[in-house]
């Protein structure tokens, strides 16, 4: 089922000049480099950024010493069923305790939709601290069920205050990690992820595109 019959909900978010970004990353930078007119034929434009910027994917080079890269990675983990699982606003850290309370068979691709998913919905632009992440045991259970890829609606998938033990037991365990994703219109429940990100040879991670189609 592919064309226009498709249900597809764009995950992604904006790439734009003054988006947040995580504190300390590069600027966007997209300027036109030259305009239709009487220098140019063409309208043509420059982007300069950080691979964590907006919607991206984190491979094991990202926190591994001697991890993986993008050149090494499975399209497979970023296109197939994938749930989203969707947490009440009181729940400030996803917790092994609070995986373990889920009713879910397959945990092979799963995303996150917290109370982060807000701060797109209202255009929240400065970095907020104290969003909504996986704690380290978090990571642990979804080593041990499997997982292959998770996904979360803020610019990391760690806790500000901890950022690398998440990363590290994730990227360790071979997890791709699929962060700045925007979950705002999304039903909790069952979709086909589609997630391409861009080739870039030998990094630690890249922007990608990703949508989700409902299944039924
Ligand atoms: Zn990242």
């Amino acid at each position: 089922m592919y064309g226009e019959d498709m249900n597809l909900i764009d995950i992604s978010m904006e790439i734009k000049n003054g988006m947040v970004i995580w504190p300390g990353d590069p600027e966007v930078n997209i300027n036109w480099m030259a305009r239709i007119g009487k220098d140019s034929h063409a309208n043509i434009s420059e982007l300069s950024f950080g691979l964590h910027t907006g919607t991206h994917i984190d491979v094991p080079k990202h926190f591994v010493e001697n991890g993986w890269d993008m050149d090494s990675l499975d399209l497979t983990v970023l296109m197939g069923s994938v749930e989203v699982v969707e947490f009440p606003e009181d729940v400030n850290l996803i917790t092994y305790e609070i995986l373990e309370k889920q009713e879910m068979q397959n945990f092979e691709r799963i995303l996150f939709k917290t109370r982060n998913s807000r701060l797109w919905a209202e255009n929240i632009n400065d970095f907020r601290e104290d969003f909504v992440a996986l704690s380290a045991c978090g990571a642990d259970y979804l080593v041990s069920k499997g997982c292959r890829l998770v996904g979360i609606d803020y610019l990391s998938i760690a806790p500000f205050t901890d950022p690398k033990t998440t990363h590290v037991k994730l990227l360790e365990a071979g997890i791709v990690i699929l962060e700045g994703l925007n979950l705002y219109k999304v039903q909790p429940g069952k979709y086909d992820l589609i997630c391409l990100p861009l080739k870039l040879a030998g990094r630690e991670g890249a922007s990608a595109r990703a949508i989700l189609c409902a299944t039924d």
